[in-house]
């Protein structure tokens, strides 16, 4: 399994406290220390809407760039992925929303509309050599319109693979999913397209970890999670984050199932971060440590 580190993107994003370039820059570089592969680093979101995310352009001309690193835009309409094209990002993430409500309020938009930008996006992004993945938020529920028929996850899963798409990943945006949500939702979705699956999981409600194994266990390759934990929720204003990496590190590793990150850097990472944002992690490996303790830090 890979873990697609999100602490830059979806990790920054709802914290209030503004981290500099140069802090975000420092933070991606011990992220590939860790040994991290594919790195959500920016949104493309209007920046009088998401301000931490306002600098992406200059975020993307400093990254460190090196073979086997991908870095991952966010982008919600043409305009974004103007931005990430011009940017040179490897991937561009294209979110759209399960449900009606959610989607007009977010993108302002149905989402008959949005699938229409989408296909347009896809082959923009596609003949300029990007990675496409397609996101489909809010599938395991909507913070307007409660539950969401499985349907309304797969019809959308089915329209991005016909477009192209390489990479289909389901949010819970708003963690509300249990592990039976992640059998129900991926079995379906496997059922609509052969791509490769990634789960987007937040620990709102500290199903996060579980639901990320029933994930694996469903045929799921891939998943989303920041270091630390960190990362709010704009529906859910007390809620934690996304799940941590270093907490699913350990998860996977003692299962015996490899995901080839360094704990004691991952750590570090996540203790750079939250030390700039000033809270506290909501992950827990870094105060109770490996187990058994690796040979570095006996
Ligand atoms: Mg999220």
């Amino acid at each position: 399994m890979k873990i697609v580190e999100v602490g830059p993107r979806d990790g920054l994003q709802n914290e209030k406290q503004v981290i500099s370039t140069e802090d975000k820059l420092a933070y991606i570089e011990l992220l590939i220390g860790a040994g991290h592969k594919r790195i959500e680093a920016v949104s493309f979101a209007r920046p009088d809407r998401v301000p931490q995310m306002a600098d992406a352009e200059a975020v993307m001309s400093g990254v460190q760039r090196i073979d086997g690193v991908s870095y991952i835009g966010l982008v919600m309409n043409e305009r974004g992925l103007d931005r990430a094209l011009a940017t040179k990002v490897d991937e561009a993430n294209i979110v759209i929303v399960a449900t009606e409500t959610f989607s007009n309020r977010n993108q302002n938009m149905t989402i008959a509309e949005s699938l229409k930008g989408l296909e347009a996006m896809v082959s923009r992004a596609k003949a300029e050599g990007l990675q496409v993945t397609t996101t489909i938020g809010a599938s395991f529920g909507c913070p307007f319109e409660g539950e969401v028929a499985t349907s309304q996850v797969t019809s959308i899963a089915k329209a991005a693979t016909e477009m192209g798409v390489d990479e289909i990943a389901i949010a819970d945006t708003i963690g509300v999913g249990t592990p039976k949500d992640v059998r129900r939702i991926v079995t379906a979705v496997k059922e609509v397209t052969s791509l490769p699956l990634r789960l987007h999981l937040h620990n709102t409600r500290n199903t996060g970890y579980a639901n990320a194994f029933a994930g694996y266990e469903a045929g799921v390759i891939s998943f989303d999670s920041s270091s630390g934990g960190i990362g709010g929720c704009p529906f859910a204003p007390a809620a934690t984050g996304n799940i941590a990496t270093e907490d699913l590190t350990y998860l996977f590793e003692r299962s015996g199932i490899e995901v080839g990150l360094d704990f004691a850097r991952l750590t570090e990472a996540a203790q750079f971060i939250t030390e700039k944002l000033g809270i506290v992690t909501p992950a827990l490996l870094g105060r109770a440590g490996w187990f058994p303790a690796p040979e570095h830090t006996r």
